[in-house]
């Protein structure tokens, strides 16, 4: 009998994700959607996206040639960008990531808007 794992057992199951340093051209090449270089070679592809500590967030990649996952964490949201998505929401539109750009609509989480592609929390939904 064959069980499917969920992501999570898959994920803890292995080793554990290698830390990325957050780079200044890597974020910017997630935040747009471009391909990801591993540093081993080959690129880097998204496998999930979580919730990191105090309103970071957390991507977790795979590397396509070694297969080795990384993880990169997303430095949380500046007071700027959170006054945005509040300005969204007053004007009554529905609040777009500030990184990702105009096509990503946040989720609520809880309390919280949140990017479900960088993971990030862009402060409280009333
Ligand atoms: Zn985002």
């Amino acid at each position: 009998m064959t069980q499917e794992l969920d992501r999570d057992e898959v994920e803890d199951g292995v080793a554990p994700a290698i830390p990325l340093p957050a780079d200044k051209d890597l974020l910017k090449a997630f935040y747009s959607g471009h391909r990801l270089l591993s540093p081993l070679g080959g690129n880097l592809e998204l496998l999930a996206v979580r919730e990191g500590d105090d309103g970071t967030g957390r991507a977790i990649l795979e590397c396509s040639t070694s297969s080795l996952r990384f993880e990169l964490t997303v430095k949380k949201a500046t007071r700027t960008e959170k006054q945005r998505v509040r300005e969204a929401q007053a004007d009554g539109s529905d609040p777009t990531c500030p990184r990702h750009g105009s096509e990503q609509r946040l989720s609520r989480l809880g309390p919280h808007w949140f990017c479900p592609q960088c993971g990030v929390r862009y402060g409280r939904a009333s």
